[in-house]
């Protein structure tokens, strides 16, 4: 029975479900995220306000949640020019990938999560990943982090578990396992302070939360909730 993990967590909704289910399943709780230069520092905020709000609301999760990491993860912005950390505008490459494809990124993400997990003693790294309902990253794939996990515990010598909580649900599962977990204050919770827009726009609250409404995050966050929305 393994009783500690680190959670990737961005603030966006998934990684905000994903943080949820392990204060649920796991005693001991740290976060991590990475400052690559987001163009939006609105992100970063989002993380403080999801933080702050969870401990205020779930007690007994407050209790298992530990420190906060925020690795500069600058370098990013030396190897690749994306819609995520330079100032060009969203769309589609002639590779069929959006332009916030960073290449490797995850990759680079679970390893650097691995290597502080064990430094910490966390027994578990827990990501959003998904492959259900995305945009075709491929360092997403069920079959990277499965790849992963094995170079990760041969090259740390140690049992590296990547667990994956989203990796077959789609935005309306998503939604419900918000749900389950923590009930109509989680969501809610969800709603009102998570961030998933590409824009970093928070001027504009729509049932399924603050953002521009036009970029492929909020098509997809949008359509989430109104399918969950309807279903409920
Ligand atoms: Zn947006």
């Amino acid at each position: 029975m393994k009783r500690s993990a680190l959670v990737l967590f961005s603030g966006g909704q998934d990684s905000t479900t994903c943080l949820a289910h392990a204060l649920q399943r796991y005693e001991r709780v740290e976060t991590l995220s990475f400052d690559y230069g987001q163009r939006h520092r609105v992100e970063l905020d989002a993380r403080r306000h999801v933080l702050r709000e969870l401990r205020a609301a779930f007690p007994v999760w407050a209790a298992r949640l530990g420190e906060d990491h925020l690795l500069d993860l600058s370098v990013l912005g030396q190897v690749s020019e994306t819609s995520l950390t330079r100032d060009v505008a969203f769309q589609m490459e002639t590779s069929g990938l959006p332009n916030t494809f960073v290449p490797g990124r995850n990759l680079l993400f679970l390893t650097l999560a691995a290597a502080l997990a064990y430094r910490r003693g966390l027994e578990v790294v827990v990501t959003g990943v998904c492959e259900t309902d995305y945009s075709g990253y491929p360092d997403c794939r069920d079959d990277t982090i499965k790849a992963l996990q094995v170079a990760l515990s041969l090259g740390l010598d140690r049992r590296t578990v990547l667990e994956t909580p989203l990796m077959w649900l789609d935005k309306a599962q998503t939604w419900q396992l918000a749900h389950e977990l923590g009930g109509t204050a989680l969501v809610d919770l969800i709603l009102e302070h998570s961030h998933t827009c590409y824009a970093g726009d928070r001027s504009q609250r729509h049932a399924w939360g603050y953002g521009c409404g036009q970029c492929p995050a909020c098509e997809l966050r949008a359509r989430g909730w109104q399918q969950y929305a309807a279903e409920g």
